[in-house]
């Protein structure tokens, strides 16, 4: 029985957000709408919020407020103008900032390079760092993508691309399971592997 189409229609929504299950969803959905407290209109204008209010910085692609022009860590001056870091997802970037391992700039790819996924080289902020580098002369690279085939060929790729021109890339050590990622990694973890990056 279709107890609401309404509701099953905010259940198949939930149902599209990492780790929540058909079950979970729909548990989720009847909670909204029975909560006493207002609970669905806080969430519906958290949502209309962050909607219209959260951009992502041109240059670093980390999360940030609309109407500023770069985000807070691209226009803080005291940070190592040196040294880049490359992750996968900008929310990759607030876990490395709480390991406080990194005090240089970030630069967030928004996906890798796999071909499976029909996702190429062109298809994320590639572009976007290799004119960082022209424009910025950093010294290093860090790449510090997560471990599995496609973030390994991202690696390459990037390593391949910055030979030869006087800039040291190199990748996080990690103590991490292979499939798995930044966002998992603890922040002692996550320091301890800035610490003993490797050269590519
Ligand atoms: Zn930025």
């Amino acid at each position: 029985v279709k107890a609401s189409e309404y509701l099953e229609r905010l259940a198949d929504s939930l149902a599209k957000l990492p780790g929540v299950g058909k079950r979970s969803a729909e548990r989720m959905a009847y909670r909204l709408v029975s909560e006493p407290h207002g609970l669905l209109a806080e969430l519906a204008q958290a949502l209309q919020e962050a909607g219209a209010q959260v951009r992502f910085c041109p240059q670093c692609g980390c999360i940030m407020t609309a109407g500023e022009a770069l985000c807070r860590l691209c226009a803080d001056a005291g940070r190592d103008q040196d040294v880049v870091c490359v992750v996968e997802d900008p929310i990759d970037i607030l876990t490395i900032e709480k390991s406080g391992g990194f005090h240089g700039r970030y630069h967030a790819l928004m996906g890798k390079i796999s071909p499976m996924q029909g996702s190429g080289p062109d298809d994320i902020r590639l572009h976007i760092l290799f004119e960082r580098i022209e424009r910025e002369h950093f010294k290093e690279i860090i790449l510090a993508l997560n471990t599995n085939v496609e973030s390994d060929a991202t690696a390459a790729y990037i390593g391949e691309a910055l030979k030869n021109r006087g800039i040291r890339v190199s990748r996080l050590a990690f103590g991490l399971p292979v499939g798995s990622g930044i966002a998992y990694a603890d922040p002692l973890t996550l320091a301890r592997a800035l610490k003993g990056r490797q050269e590519v």
